[in-house]
């Protein structure tokens, strides 16, 4: 584990950082970096740390105590960019990479070195991707750029190709079980069942640590089993979708839901006579997400939209015979 400062660590991703700090070391680092991976486990944050790990003047390894470790511990350091989506927009744009452009290609104001991260920059638009290339093509000396992504292929492909991919993976239970250990606060029965649920993210993990958040999903899971086992009858599904249509619990249904038929269509896709379940599931998954869309673009009704997905996936069940509802539960 690389420590860089008191309050941020990058957790995991051992290899890939020791890999990096070795290219740094030989001088082999590349002028412009893909780190991409799923969601929330750490790849902005292993950015930072090679950045910090660049203007500490304890290198290879961030000390943690020098002023390019604070600052960067406290967000502050000069030669540290951050580009990511402003608020209240949809996209990254043209104007926000040309002020980092412009920045970058200046002399470092407090060590040797200027690096700059691009989070989430598969929301860069056309224009903004363009302008992006320009200064991957001809990078001013000393300067390291990262982009982070949960979603490269989205990213243009001429971009993309100026940058050297690291793939990051989903983090290891254990790995993840010793972070949450050390949150204050935290129960041996939460932790567990936050290590469970959070597949792999810290991101997600972090956000379970919130109670609240870890008894709504787990008191949507019970609901659902029992939608799925045809123990609710037709009335109770339709007292659930209410109950579940307010707005924030309907953010957690929708998502549990979705990771609910990803998991089914992944294990039926290998089970025996897959192709008609397959089927059947992705025509529901399908149906959820242009629901869950028309949701959000024009205000579809939250509690029709439920009752339609409950009855689909209960009619779906009653054909198959109840397996456990949740394939992933005993993860861990
Ligand atoms: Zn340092």
């Amino acid at each position: 584990m690389i420590a860089f400062g008191a309050t941020e660590r990058v957790i995991g991703h051992g290899a890939i950082l020791s890999r990096l700090l070795a290219e740094m070391a030989a001088s082999r680092l590349a002028h412009a970096y893909l780190f991409h991976g799923p969601v929330g486990v750490g790849k902005a944050t292993a950015a930072r740390a090679l950045a910090t790990a660049l203007f500490c003047e304890g290198n290879p390894e961030p000390c943690g105590k020098c002023p390019h470790c604070v600052k960067m511990d406290a967000g502050v350091h000069a030669d540290f960019l951050y580009l990511g989506m402003a608020e209240g927009k949809t996209r990254i744009v043209v104007d926000q990479v040309r002020e980092v452009a412009r920045s970058i290609s200046l002399t470092p104001l407090e060590s040797k070195w200027r690096a700059a991260l691009v989070d989430d920059a598969h929301l860069l638009n056309e224009q903004a991707a363009n302008a992006l290339l320009k200064t991957l093509e001809e990078p001013p000396p000393n300067t390291l750029l990262i982009l982070v992504t949960d979603r490269p292929g989205a990213i243009m492909p001429t971009l993309r190709s100026r940058c050297r991919a690291v793939r990051f993976s989903p983090l290891a239970d254990s790995e993840l079980a010793a972070w949450v250990a050390r949150q204050p606060g935290v129960t041996r029965e939460v932790a567990v069942e936050v290590v469970k649920r959070a597949m792999g993210s810290v991101r997600r993990a972090a956000a379970l640590l919130d109670e609240e958040l870890l008894a709504r999903e787990m008191r949507f899971q019970e609901e659902f089993g029992r939608v799925i086992s045809g123990e609710t009858t037709l009335a109770g599904l339709c007292a659930l979708a209410e109950y579940w249509s307010d707005r924030e619990r309907f953010v957690t249904a929708t998502t549990l839901l979705g990771t609910w038929m990803e998991e089914r269509i992944r294990s039926a896709v290998t089970g025996m006579g897959a192709g008609r379940e397959v089927g059947a599931l992705l025509e529901i998954k399908n149906l959820a997400e242009t629901l869950v869309r028309q949701v959000h673009r024009f205000n579809v009704n939250r509690q029709l939209v439920l009752e339609a997905l409950f009855i689909q996936i209960a009619k779906g069940r009653n054909r198959e015979g109840g397996n456990s509802p949740f394939p992933n539960k005993g993860r861990g």
